[in-house]
């Protein structure tokens, strides 16, 4: 695994740097069925090491103080995050409030984020699923704080490299994520921040890019493997999402 991204990569400075994962889901999660709990993700990160994690169940921010405790315990921050939908298409807002559950246009993000310290991360931006913003990317711009290296990719196919060149072209911060579906996944990819441990210096160093990835391609069979069973927990869903649908038009999305 090797470092990536930045031109100040040194193993010194990296030894002082905080292990980051901003992209998780976990058994709780209203939409996906995930067969870890968040108590066995936070001692799975534990083990790999994780300085701060934030849990990103699609549409349902995680507030549990005895999980936070029990993290705490083991040397592990966790930060608060929501994988929120937007007209069907995946937003992370991390550090924002509980009402982040409700937003329901980027106007509503935007108008939210003048509230809080709150970061705005595009997910898998440019993968080739109906989820993934795409060309929504360019309609607003400057709502973006950071953009998602994910892991799931090999040498050979790579939906990063839009991501990569669209965060390039608009000054964004780029972060290593692993959008967890299985423990397995977790450590692959991730993001280093040089920050103190708290929330509101991580974000600080995400927004102003004092950050730096470590990743490494997937093999084939690896890939394969998580591609088919993060479409799994998506086909075996739950019940349908109890918040109400968006109904706004896709204009007033932006
Ligand atoms: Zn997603
Ligand atoms: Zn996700």
């Amino acid at each position: 695994m090797g470092p990536f991204c930045g031109g100040f990569y040194s193993p010194d400075f990296r030894e002082t740097m905080l292990k980051v994962e901003l992209h998780a889901h976990t058994s709780e999660d209203p939409n996906d069925r995930i067969p870890h709990t968040a108590f066995q993700l936070v001692d799975r990160a534990s083990e790999l090491g994780f300085h701060a994690l934030a849990i990103t169940l699609h549409d349902k921010q995680l507030d549990s103080p005895d999980l936070a405790a029990y993290a705490r315990d083991r040397g592990l921050l966790l930060i608060p995050g929501i994988e929120r939908s937007i007209g069907g298409r995946h937003v992370l807002l991390i550090n924002f409030p509980a009402s982040a559950e409700r937003v329901q246009t980027f106007q509503e993000i935007a108008a939210l984020k003048q509230q809080c310290d709150g970061l705005v991360i595009a997910p898998h931006p440019f993968f080739p699923f109906k989820t993934c913003l795409r060309e929504w990317m360019d309609r607003h711009p400057d709502l973006f704080d950071a953009v998602e290296f994910n892991h799931l990719y090999t040498r050979a196919v790579d939906f990063n490299r839009a991501a990569l060149r669209w965060a390039r072209k608009h000054g964004k911060t780029v972060v290593g994520n692993s959008d967890v579906h299985r423990l397995a996944q977790l450590g692959q990819t991730y993001t280093c921040v040089d920050a103190e441990p708290e929330v509101k210096s991580i974000c600080r160093a995400i927004r102003d890019g004092r950050v730096q990835i470590e990743t490494a391609p997937l093999s084939l069979c690896r890939a394969g493997l998580f591609v088919g069973q993060v479409f799994l927990s998506g086909w075996r869903r739950r019940e349908p999402d109890p918040a109400p649908p968006c109904t706004a038009a896709p204009d007033r999305l932006f």
